[in-house]
C-alpha cells in the first residue's frame, strides 16, 4: 500500500518539478518593437531607438542596462550600425540596428525674373536657369533643358536621386537689329587723284549670325574731284531689322591760296614757338597751307626762335602776341606798349621783318586786364590806340579749346570742324605749344580743303575779326 502511495506521489512531484524548471528557464529577453533598420534625414538629430526590452516572462518582467555602442554623422548620407547591450544580472543580449542618413529634400531651380526670348529661327536656343541642392550645393551644371515648341522644361536631380523640374513659355521675337562693323577707318582722307580702296565692312546679327554676305554697299567715290563723299552699307536681317552705317570719304586737294573761293580758313597759334612747332611746319608744308604765328619771348619759347625764321622762310606771318604773355601788360598802355615793341623788336631782329599785325593776350574781349588797369577801362583804349599806330588786331571766331577743357586731338578736330559752315572768313585760335592740339591740324586740313575752304595767312587787307570789348 505505502509503497503503491509513492508510485503516484513521485511522478507527481517528478512533473511539479519538471514544471518549476520549465518555469524558470522560460524566463528570457522579451524584445518588443525593435527596429533592426533606420532612416533618418540628415542633418537632424538622432535619437536612440532600442525598442522595448526586459527580461523575464510574460508574467513578470524585469527592466534592464542597455548600453550603446557605434557612432553616426549625421552631416553625412550613408548607411551606420548602433550596437545595443542589454543586460540582466549576468545574462545579456545584443542587438545590431542599421541607421541610413539620407537625402529626402528636392533641389530647387531658379529661373530669372525675365521673359524668355529665342530666335524666330529657333538656331542655338539656351536659356539661363540655376539649380542649388541643400546637400549637393551648386546643380547648374547638371540641368538638363528640354525644348518643346514654345515651352523649355529644365530638370535636375540630386546625388540622391531627389528631382526639381520648372517649365517656363518661350517668346519667338527678334527685334535687335545687325550690328556693322566697318574695315577700316570711319572717316577716310584720299589726296586728288589718289586711289579709293573700299575696304568693305563685316555684319554679325543677334539670331543670323555673320551675315556679311547680305550687306549692300552704295555710293560712289570720285577722286579726281575735291569733296564729300559717302558709301552706305545696310544690312536687314531674317526678322526684317536694317541697320546702315556710313563712311565719309574726303578727297582734297592742296591748298590752292591764289584760288578764288568764297571760304576761307586762317589757321592761327598763339603762345609758340615751342617744341611742336617744328613739327606743324612740316604738317602745313605737305599741304601747303599758310598760317599765322602769333609770337612770344617767353622763356619757355626761347629755345625756339629758329622756328620763327623757318615759319617766316616758308611763307606764314609772323604775328604779335607779347613778350612777356604776363597780364601786368595792361596796367596802362605804356605796359602794353613797351612789351609789344619788345616781341615786334625780335621779330625784326630774327626775321628782318616789321610785323603789325597784333593779337591780344586774352583776345580783345579778355575781362583780366581788368585786374590790372584800375577801372581805366584799358581794352577800349588800347583797341583804338593799335589802330592809331597802323597795327592790326585779329581775334577768333572759331576756338579749338585747347586753351581750357579740351585735351584730346580728336575734341580739338571737332571743335573746329563742326564750327566751318559756309561764312567766307573762318579764323581758327590754336596754341602750337600743345601738343595734342597741333596733332589736329593734318586732319582739320584735309576736312577743310575736300570741303573747298581755302586756307590764308593774315595779311594787312585780311577781314577784320574783332570781338566786343568787355571791360
Ligand atoms: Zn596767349
Amino acid at each position: 500500500m505505502k509503497k503503491k502511495v509513492l508510485f503516484i506521489i513521485l511522478p507527481v512531484i517528478l512533473i511539479l518539478l519538471i514544471g518549476v524548471v520549465v518555469f524558470l528557464n522560460l524566463n528570457s529577453f522579451q524584445v518588443k518593437n525593435f527596429k533592426d533598420t533606420l532612416e533618418i534625414p540628415y542633418n537632424t538629430t538622432f535619437h536612440a531607438d532600442t525598442g522595448t526590452v526586459c527580461f523575464g516572462n510574460k508574467f513578470k518582467c524585469h527592466e534592464v542596462k542597455v548600453t550603446k555602442t557605434g557612432e553616426i554623422d549625421t552631416s553625412k548620407i550613408g548607411t551606420y550600425e548602433i550596437k545595443y547591450t542589454y543586460t540582466y544580472k549576468n545574462k545579456s543580449l545584443t542587438k545590431n540596428q542599421i541607421i541610413k542618413v539620407i537625402d529626402n529634400i528636392n533641389p530647387i531651380i531658379t529661373l530669372p525674373d525675365q521673359e524668355f526670348i529665342g530666335c524666330p529661327n529657333k538656331q542655338d536656343l539656351k536659356f539661363e536657369a540655376t539649380a542649388y541642392d541643400e546637400y549637393d550645393g551648386d546643380l547648374t551644371a547638371n540641368i538638363i533643358e528640354t525644348i518643346n515648341d514654345n515651352k523649355v522644361t529644365f530638370k535636375v536631380s540630386d546625388s540622391s536621386g531627389n528631382t526639381a523640374e520648372i517649365t517656363k513659355d518661350i517668346t519667338y521675337l527678334d527685334n535687335a537689329s545687325p550690328i556693322i562693323t566697318l574695315n577700316g577707318e570711319r572717316t577716310l582722307y584720299v589726296n586728288l587723284n589718289g586711289k579709293y580702296q573700299e575696304q568693305g565692312a563685316t555684319a554679325e546679327d543677334n539670331c543670323d549670325g555673320n551675315i556679311t554676305n547680305k550687306i549692300v554697299t552704295s555710293g560712289t567715290v570720285n577722286t579726281s574731284t575735291p569733296g564729300e563723299y559717302q558709301i552706305t552699307y545696310e544690312v536687314t536681317d531674317s526678322a526684317g531689322n536694317k541697320t546702315s552705317l556710313v563712311r565719309k570719304i574726303f578727297v582734297y586737294a592742296k591748298n590752292n591760296y591764289n584760288a578764288p573761293s568764297g571760304k576761307s580758313i586762317y589757321l592761327t597759334f598763339d603762345d609758340g614757338p615751342g617744341p611742336y612747332t617744328g613739327k606743324l611746319l612740316d604738317v602745313l608744308k605737305k599741304y601747303e597751307v599758310p598760317a599765322t604765328f602769333f609770337v612770344t619771348n617767353q622763356s619757355l619759347t626761347k629755345n625756339y626762335d629758329n622756328m620763327i625764321l623757318r615759319a617766316y622762310n616758308e611763307g606764314h606771318t609772323i604775328g604779335l602776341h607779347t613778350n612777356t604773355h604776363n597780364y601786368n601788360i595792361y596796367q596802362n598802355s605804356d605796359t602794353y606798349f613797351a612789351d609789344l615793341y619788345a616781341i615786334q623788336a625780335k621779330v625784326q631782329r630774327i626775321t628782318g621783318y616789321t610785323s603789325m599785325i597784333i593779337r591780344f593776350p586774352g583776345g580783345s574781349s579778355n575781362t583780366i586786364s581788368m585786374n590790372y588797369d584800375h577801372g581805366t577801362k584799358i581794352m577800349s583804349e588800347l583797341t583804338k590806340a593799335v589802330e592809331a599806330k597802323g597795327f592790326r588786331y585779329f581775334d577768333w571766331n572759331i576756338s579749338s579749346g585747347d586753351a581750357g577743357e579740351t585735351t584730346s586731338t580728336a575734341q580739338v578736330v571737332k571743335n573746329i570742324t563742326s564750327n566751318l559752315g559756309n561764312g567766307s572768313t573762318y579764323m581758327v585760335l590754336q596754341h602750337d605749344i600743345k601738343g595734342f592740339s597741333v596733332n589736329a591740324v593734318e586732319e582739320v586740313i584735309k576736312y577743310a580743303l575736300a570741303k573747298g575752304y581755302t586756307f590764308r595767312a593774315i595779311t594787312m587787307e585780311t577781314p577784320t575779326v574783332h570781338h566786343r570789348i568787355n571791360n
